[in-house]
């Protein structure tokens, strides 16, 4: 029948536009083509000209990935302790950092920089971690090969000698003239310390005279713990191609996140087993995320407090009437799902008898779910990451999202689904609860929480916001900043 058909997904519709190759066996991994059914269509269209990057990329990755006679040459280099001139074949490695949102925000920040710097992108993919996501580029692999040289990520520090700040202080690269130095004067590889050390990302990195030295590195490893994707288009030299696969720049990590991610169909049973089963067929989803951070304890009451302060101020749940409505409001039956991702089940447990023991003025259903409460962050389990993983899809399918200041758990989710949070804002470092309960975001990009020094050399200091029109700062990390 006509309806049925019209249902169907189109196939233009399972590759997200073109965002998604086609050279993919489905059954391999079934997220890439099913998730996107759980959500509404994506708000921002993608840029011809990012697609054509992505193909070409596919076919770089292709001819000098893992397993390749480039490969092996490189790796060869790398061992011999050798920079070579021209290369055919340049690669960065990515080393993981913290729990698994920062992690997917740097695999994207380090992948967009892989393209506009045109690098292969390798993925050191530590026992947690193994079996999270499906390969996203078709005829290779993104997973460094265990003979890499340089695997031990405990030499990957901001003192490591390889690290590019410090070969510039140690005389070993300078930066005054990037073009009378040669490839092969280089040391075989560079490190990149990408952290928001003292919540300052290193300066001398997103320079043009810096990049013009680090692009001659064939071989980069990488290390960070920050969406540091806003730096990259405040890198003077990167600023037109970036503006050219962004129009909208608002979208960078809601394309490329989409484009990277696909949960295995292990983490795909979860994340589909749980849908099917409580959010499907309800009237409208709405999510709550509440992380709370060690460095910045809250007392359950007040953070609850501040919660339903949130969903009161902002409309975001039904209010609670006194007694059993008539049944005649537009509303009346509707059911509206909360979905709450949380660490503990407190939050989870009051809301719930909150709906339960009450009826709502209007007659809506309130339903309220969980999937786990770990109590316990554990960066190294690989059972307690599918979890998170699958939480993060979740909380990506509701149409609401209401999430903690701070988190990269919640940016990732919001930033999928393409859709502008309520923010929980961390009280002051003085203060234990909030004055304001939540603010709306104003862009579904994630936060870079420690932005890079713009000037460069100059080393004075200019506020991004001011004379970028594409970056401003969060509403949760006052000194953060966001493409919008
Ligand atoms: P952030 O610390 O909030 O920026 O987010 P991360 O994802 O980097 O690190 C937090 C880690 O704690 C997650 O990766 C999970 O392992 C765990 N975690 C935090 N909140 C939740 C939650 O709501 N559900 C689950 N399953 N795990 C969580």
């Amino acid at each position: 029948p006509a309806t049925a058909t019209k249902s169907l997904p189109q196939p233009q519709d399972k590759l997200l536009g073109g965002l998604l190759s086609a050279a993919f066996e489905e059954s391999s991994c079934q997220s890439r083509y099913k998730s996107s059914l759980y959500r509404k269509k994506s708000p921002f269209p993608l840029s011809p000209y990012l697609v054509q990057k992505l193909r070409k990329y596919e076919a770089y990755h292709k001819k000098c990935g893992p397993g390749t006679k480039r490969y092996r040459k490189a790796i060869g280099q790398l061992k011999a302790g050798r920079n070579a001139d021209n290369a055919e074949c340049k690669y960065v490695v990515w080393f993981p950092c913290n729990g698994l949102g920062n992690r997917m925000l740097t695999i994207a920040s380090t992948f967009l920089y892989a393209l506009i710097s045109n690098r292969v992108l390798l993925m050191h993919v530590a026992a947690e971690q193994e079996g999270l996501f499906c390969e996203p580029f078709p005829g290779s692999s993104w997973v460094l090969p265990g003979d890499f040289p340089h695997n031990n990520p405990q030499g990957l520090h901001i003192g490591a000698p390889e690290s590019y700040v410090n070969m510039l202080k140690n005389n070993v690269v300078r930066n005054d003239d990037p073009g009378s130095v040669s490839a092969s004067s280089l040391p075989p590889y560079v490190y990149l310390h990408v952290e928001q050390f003292r919540l300052k990302l290193s300066d001398n990195i997103f320079c043009d005279e810096d990049q013009l030295i680090l692009n001659k590195f064939n071989w980069m490893i990488l290390k960070s713990d920050s969406y540091f994707a806003p730096a990259l288009f405040m890198t003077p030299m990167y600023e037109k191609e970036l503006e050219k696969m962004f129009p909208q720049k608002e979208s960078v990590f809601h394309h490329l996140g989409r484009y990277l991610f696909h949960p295995t169909n292990k983490v795909w049973g979860i994340v589909s087993r749980y849908y099917e089963a409580y959010l499907a067929r309800v009237d409208e989803k709405i999510g709550f995320q509440i992380r709370i951070f060690p460095e910045k304890p809250i007392k359950f009451e007040n953070m609850y407090d501040q919660l339903t302060r949130c969903i009161r101020e902002q409309r975001l749940l039904p209010e609670l009437g006194t007694a059993e409505p008539a049944n005649t409001t537009a509303e009346a039956g509707k059911v509206k799902a909360v979905l709450i991702a949380s660490l503990y089940s407190g939050y989870y447990e009051k809301i719930r008898g909150m709906y339960y023991e009450n009826p709502t003025k209007t007659g809506e259903i309130v339903a309220v779910y969980q999937p786990s409460h770990e109590e316990q962050q554990q960066y190294t389990s690989n059972e307690h990451n599918q979890k998170a993983l699958a939480e993060i899809y979740l909380l990506s399918y509701c149409d609401k999202i209401a999430m903690s200041a701070w988190s990269t758990f919640g940016y990732v989710a919001y930033s999928f689904a393409g859709v502008k949070p309520w923010i929980l804002l961390r009280p002051d470092w003085d203060k234990e609860r909030s004055e304001v309960a939540c603010v709306r975001s104003t862009s579904v990009e994630p936060c870079l929480h420690s932005p890079p020094i713009l000037s460069c050399r100059a080393k004075k200091e200019v506020d991004a916001a001011t004379v970028k029109p594409y970056v401003r700062h969060c509403e949760d990390v006052g000194f953060g900043l966001k493409l919008f």
